[in-house]
């Protein structure tokens, strides 16, 4: 059993063993994370565990992010977090600790493996097999939202190149290494051409280096609803934060998977594994609880450290384990499974079938070397030129009455070319059935004929003359060309 791990032991070869970080977490989460330990060491990992403080208790102590800067100092150190499930306290106002270790860790990448295991663990859906990766850093969860006007808040989309390209070479890259096929990317560029476009633009530019792997684009919509319905025409997906979040729950739920599934979050220094689920505090304390979330989370860690044949290893003896009809409570029907044990049983039984392999279920595999992603070098800067400004106004006139008002403020060399309200043009033309709120966006470009170019001080001069005429400039956003291509978008029926 213990053999061929000693045919690859990076760490021994380094003359350490690589140390993991380990959070117990709240709930279920000390017995789930015992049996994934006990299995762990039984199947001889080259690695050491080190245990720090996060969750519950450290809330309790009055630590608002619930984690002790002495543990994410050891997270560091290490690298490397195994993470149990942790509480998030109700109506506290405390903040979400995975929100605060995915931004504060620079963790890019979430990567949620689903899969059914049917006729062991019931699903609509028997040859589903697919990999979610996620942005797990930008797009509306940079949190920046604003309230400036009585009627509207928004929120701001936030999509950068670097991001982009850091997700979808992982995502190119998590195809070769794991020997799948296809990637599909899901974006909604048809509606926001230039944040989703961004991330469609990029992810074209880079499958260009990667011939062998099949891509294809969905919109995300008809993409969501495809997972809902056929998951198992699925290979691997890429998209956006926020679609990530949906799709993945939609796929783990349609495949039968939530108590199952492991997830990564990945970033260039560090990387957290973890279960899906929550820290069932139900079912805490009683030995019922299924350990193979976070099991298998340890076994897609162990991939990520580059011990492929220690993670193929737990990984076969799970799929055995599942197939022998050893199954705990949740799973457990008297029809299909043969033996209802415990949590600790369960990891018993994993690790009995250490060196087996599953007979219909299927071989894991995983590379034995770590996954590189090589940033390709900075592109060109794009020449960008000043080209106008969108001034955002608070007000309750009609836009005609803003207009005639802006028209009398404004100074050369700007000129008021557009209202918009939420999106929708108003003026020079619009449709009297538009719904106007009082947060109003006036774009001021320079005439076709103008000589000179514009620069800063046209722009704050602009706004100054406009908050003398009294009117309420809430927020102001300069208009860019970049090699002669508008950074910005139209309004809606301009
Ligand atoms: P949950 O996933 O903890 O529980 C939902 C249901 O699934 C419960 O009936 C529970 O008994 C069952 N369940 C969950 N894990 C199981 C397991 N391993 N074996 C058997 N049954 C299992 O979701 P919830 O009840 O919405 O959340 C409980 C707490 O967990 C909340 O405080 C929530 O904020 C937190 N949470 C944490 C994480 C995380 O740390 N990553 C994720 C989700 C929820």
């Amino acid at each position: 059993m213990a053999e061929p791990l000693l045919k690859f032991d990076p760490a021994a070869e380094a003359g350490q063993r690589k140390q993991v970080t380990v959070a117990i977490g709240d709930g279920v989460g000390p017995e789930i994370t015992a049996a994934t330990l006990k299995v762990l060491e039984a199947a001889e990992v080259p690695l050491t565990f080190n245990t720090v403080d996060m969750g519950l208790q450290c809330w309790r102590q009055g630590l608002s992010s619930g984690v002790p800067a002495e543990s994410i100092a050891a997270i560091r150190d290490s690298g490397v977090l195994l993470k149990g499930p942790m509480t998030t306290p109700q109506g506290s106002g405390m903040k979400s600790l995975n929100v605060t270790l995915r931004k504060s860790l620079g963790l890019y990448a979430n990567v949620r493996p689903v899969r059914a295991y049917v006729p062991y663990v019931d699903s609509h859906h028997p040859e589903a097999n697919l990999v979610i990766i996620r942005e797990n850093e930008e797009d509306l969860y940079a949190g920046i939202e604003h309230r400036q006007t009585q009627d509207v808040v928004q929120c701001l989309k936030l999509v950068s190149r670097p991001g982009c390209e850091r997700i979808i070479r992982y995502a190119f890259e998590f195809v070769m290494t794991r020997k799948r096929k296809r990637l599909t990317c899901m974006t909604k560029d048809n509606i926001m051409k230039l944040t989703d476009g961004l991330f469609h633009e990029v992810f074209n530019e880079v499958a260009q280096e990667y011939p062998a792997v099949e891509t294809e684009h969905m919109i995300v919509d008809i993409g969501m609803a495809r997972v809902a319905n056929e998951p198992e025409a699925f290979d691997v997906i890429v998209t956006p934060n926020l679609y990530g979040d949906i799709v993945s729950d939609i796929a783990a739920e349609v495949t039968g998977s939530v108590g199952l599934a492991p997830s990564a979050n990945i970033g260039e220094t560090i990387s957290v594994f973890e279960a899906i689920h929550g820290s069932a505090p139900d079912i805490a304390g009683q030995n019922i609880a299924n350990p193979s979330g976070l099991l298998l989370s340890s076994v897609k860690m162990l991939a990520h450290l580059g011990l492929g044949e220690q993670a193929e290893l737990i990984h076969n003896a799970w799929l055995r384990t599942i197939e022998d009809g050893m199954h705990t409570r949740d799973i457990y029907r008297r029809s299909r499974s043969r033996t209802c044990v415990g949590t600790d049983g369960f990891a018993d039984a994993v690790i009995r079938r250490l060196g087996q392999q599953a007979v219909t279920l299927g071989k894991a595999h995983y590379p034995r070397r770590l996954l590189q992603t090589t940033p390709r070098p900075p592109q060109r800067e794009q020449q960008r030129e000043l080209v106008g400004v969108d001034i955002f106004l608070n007000s309750r006139d009609t836009a005609l009455d803003l207009a005639n008002q802006i028209q009398a403020a404004q100074t050369a060399p700007l000129e008021l070319s557009m209202i918009t309200n939420r999106g929708v043009q108003v003026w020079p033309a619009g449709a009297p059935e538009t719904f106007c709120t009082d947060h109003w966006r006036c774009r001021f470009t320079m005439p076709q004929d103008a000589e000179s170019s514009l620069n800063n001080r046209d722009i704050f001069h602009l706004a100054m003359r406009i908050d003398e005429a009294g009117l309420d400039v809430i927020k102001t956003e300069h208009l860019y060309e970049f090699d002669g291509k508008p950074g910005f978008s139209m309004g809606q029926g301009q």
